[in-house]
């Protein structure tokens, strides 16, 4: 290992010794604790895609289908997008890493707002390549004027996370177009739409329409979130043959299962059901929002199922606070804290602690 190979194995061992999964410990007085730090769903599985999952784990003993055939199809189907634009992987975290792996290494820069998704960093120094963090701009959202400007004759890659992770706020139609219509043509733009089915803002720009229109702008979406597999791990990759076949040659031979892939195909066909609960974790969070702003707190406009809390120096201490209630939240030491739109009674433990801090 060369000495700067070695520095960023070491950095990258000691991001993952930081990492603790947000588990809230269980109480003594017998009480439920609940996990609103990572943006799962808090819905339990609907029959049918149970069934259907349940049913593929009889297969176990053999590979799965590679090719994601079927998954394909019905996602084609759903989108009306051809197989060929199409990738499905272990997770949407997954195809960022096997897209950058393809597109970018040492010297390149990936530029991107931060505070955004944690993977981000990571992702991109795993290749060698250096990530440029664009400031977000007072109110969370993405600053596109400083994004261009940090575009130099290294930028392979952009990313833009709408909504964005973990502030909340989704990029408007007008500011995504025209920061588009500014990237060089051979930069390519990675929209990621991880919570796009939970945005509720007419206007913005659809990931699915925007990619057909520009040839560099590749899509990221997953079923984690609305569609509630967060523990199969499918995400899918939305653009053009020849980005979409990068990712395809650097992902790992039978990366989804042949569980996720039946249930990632049996949520897509009950998906209304699927979304109408998206529907009522939107009311919830309205109801979330509503309650931290008359209690005083400034919370940016949220369009997916978390809320954002700026809390500075008091960031751990108020995550410490709300475990105390048996509810995780996931704290970003030193700036703020994200909170998971999740079961009332949890949301419920949250506002209690949040009410009684503005007091
Ligand atoms: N993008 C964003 C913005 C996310 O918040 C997440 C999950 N936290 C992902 C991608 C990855 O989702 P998954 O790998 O579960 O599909």
């Amino acid at each position: 290992m060369t000495p700067d190979n070695e520095v960023r194995f070491r950095a990258c061992l000691d991001d993952v010794a930081a990492y603790k999964p947000g588990r809230p410990p269980a109480r003594t007085d017998g009480r439920p604790t609940y996990k609103l730090s990572s943006n799962e769903n808090p819905y339990p599985p609907l029959p049918g895609v149970l069934a259907a999952a349940t049913e593929a784990a009889a297969q176990m003993n053999r590979y799965p289908d590679m090719g994601c055939v079927e998954l394909l199809e019905a996602l084609s189907a759903r989108f009306g997008v051809p197989v060929s634009d199409l990738a499905v992987g272990t997770g949407s975290v997954a195809l960022l890493y096997h897209l950058l792996q393809a597109t970018v290494s040492e010297g390149d820069e990936v530029v991107y707002a931060w505070r955004s998704f944690e993977a981000y960093p990571i992702a991109v120094q795993l290749t060698g390549a250096t990530s440029v963090q664009v400031p977000l701009t007072a109110d969370a959202r993405h600053d596109f004027k400083a994004m261009e400007a940090a575009i130099t004759e290294r930028t392979k890659v952009v990313l833009v996370c709408t909504p964005n992770n973990p502030t909340g706020p989704v990029v408007r139609r007008n500011e995504l177009l025209a920061f588009l219509d500014v990237v060089p043509s051979n930069v390519l733009v990675v929209v990621d739409e991880a919570y796009r089915e939970f945005v509720r803002e007419t206007e913005v720009v659809d990931g699915v329409e925007l990619y057909r229109e520009r040839p560099n702008v590749l899509v990221l979406r997953t079923f984690s979130k609305a569609y509630g597999l967060a523990g199969f791990r499918v995400g899918y990759a939305i653009g053009h043959p020849e980005v979409v076949g990068a990712i395809r040659k650097c992902a790992l031979p039978f990366g989804v299962s042949y569980v996720a892939q039946a249930a990632a195909i049996a949520s897509l066909a009950v998906e209304e059901e699927l979304l109408e609960r998206v529907d009522a974790l939107v009311v919830e969070r309205a109801r979330v929002v509503g309650a931290l702003r008359a209690a005083g707190w400034d919370v940016p406009e949220s369009e997916t199922n978390f809320v954002w809390l700026e809390l500075g120096d008091d960031t751990v201490k108020f995550a410490e606070a709300v475990q105390a209630e048996g509810v995780s939240v996931r704290p970003f030491p030193g700036d703020g804290v994200r909170v998971t739109i999740g079961e009332s009674e949890a949301n419920d433990l949250f506002l209690g602690v949040a009410r009684a801090w503005r007091q």
